[in-house]
């Protein structure tokens, strides 16, 4: 079964607060439609109709993701149409019709709706209505209705493509939604279950209930580095990019800047891609006396190219002497700099072992790092 996807987002809809429309606003830190479009990543061919004036932020939130562009018209109907007409060189067998202002619609409610396709042209999820049903007049309670057989609907509304496309295309207009196009063309449409969490962001509350259902799936990684150089003699050591003068030097094939290997150490490990040693090993001879920059960058560059962000760094460097505060607002910059991360994301401070084992005996300096990367 071929399926095509429709997302409409050409509204304008500001009700929910803001000076851009709801779907492009961030929600849990990526932007309403972002989340919306990778519900569906993978499924089929994705149309997303957009209003002409929002084509950055339709680009910038369909980014890396198998999406197309198109213009919507001058209702939510019209927009549909320009969808399914999009789509009409796909030949999708089934097509699912989605309200970009529901980014936390689960895989099982989009699998019921496709396995009711199976036996029937269209189906929808929602939601019986359980709460008691009353008319209102000047703050009063006027009279009550019988809630029996309503349903809250939701989406995505699932059609046989053939079937939608030619009832759009027979409609006068003015229908409440894609449910009310396929019933007036004779479509039968099932009611299957929807989910309390596929709410549809409409008033500014909304974002604080969908930013705690989105919270859920956010990927977020942690890695934890430690090194250890030996002292050697020599007028400076190296740390986090930064030449402190010291009474020695650091051993090692590299730089020894024990910082920054312990920092690309917890990288590589919240990426689950081993160690500098992996990625740069040690029997190599084009990395004697490397810049230690390099391995970070490599670490860095990988994790961006996964899809990560950084969250932050926390590094503490465990030595007697050199002191390292005078030296640590400069190590930042520098970490900053490589990284291209904001210098509030890193940490980098120090401890001594109060004379104790091989630092406190001044034999080396120890680094222990933390890394959080947060799936963007
Ligand atoms: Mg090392």
């Amino acid at each position: 079964m071929q399926i095509g996807i429709i997302i409409v987002a050409a509204g304008r809809g500001t009700r929910a607060g803001g000076e851009l429309p709801k779907q492009w606003q961030d929600v849990a830190g990526q932007s309403v439609a972002r989340w919306t479009l990778k519900a569906f990543a993978g499924r089929g061919p994705v149309i997303m109709v957009i209003h002409p004036d929002d084509q950055a932020e339709a680009t910038a939130a369909a980014r890396d993701l198998d999406v197309r562009l198109v213009h919507g018209g001058a209702d939510r109907s019209a927009s549909v149409r320009a969808g399914l007409e999009a789509l009409a060189s796909d030949k999708p067998d089934k097509v699912l019709i989605h309200d970009v202002a529901r980014p936390c619609v689960t895989p099982a409610v989009i699998d019921a709706v496709l396995s009711a396709l199976e036996t029937h042209s269209g189906a929808a999820p929602a939601l019986p209505v359980t709460d008691a049903l009353w008319t209102g007049d000047a703050g009063l309670v006027s009279g009550t209705r019988d809630r029996a057989g309503l349903h809250r609907a939701q989406t995505p509304q699932g059609f046989d493509f053939a079937k939608i496309l030619a009832a759009h295309r027979a409609h006068p207009g003015g229908a409440a939604d894609d449910v009310a196009v396929a019933r007036a063309a004779g479509m039968d449409v099932a009611i299957v279950p929807g989910d309390e969490a596929n709410l549809k962001i409409t008033a500014p509350e909304d974002f604080s209930r969908a930013t705690r259902q989105l919270r859920g799936q956010m990927d977020i990684r942690l890695g934890n580095g430690f090194d250890v150089h030996a002292f050697e003699d020599g007028s400076h050591v190296i740390l986090c990019g930064v030449e402190v003068p010291h009474t020695h030097k650091l051993k090692g094939h590299s730089d020894a800047d024990v910082g920054m290997h312990a920092i690309t150490d917890a990288i590589y490990g919240a990426l689950a891609e081993g160690d500098i040693g992996r990625h740069f090993p040690p029997s190599d001879p084009q990395w004697k006396g490397a810049a230690s920059a390099i391995f970070l960058r490599h670490a860095v560059d990988l994790a961006r190219s996964r899809g990560f962000a950084i969250g932050n760094i926390d590094l503490t460097l465990i030595c007697e002497r050199p002191k390292i505060g005078p030296h640590a607002a400069e190590m930042t910059l520098k970490m900053s700099e490589i990284m291209d991360l904001d210098s509030t994301r890193i940490s980098i401070k120090a401890t001594t072992s109060e004379q104790l084992g091989f630092t406190g005996r001044e034999e080396g300096i120890a680094a222990l790092a933390t890394a959080t990367l947060v799936a963007s």
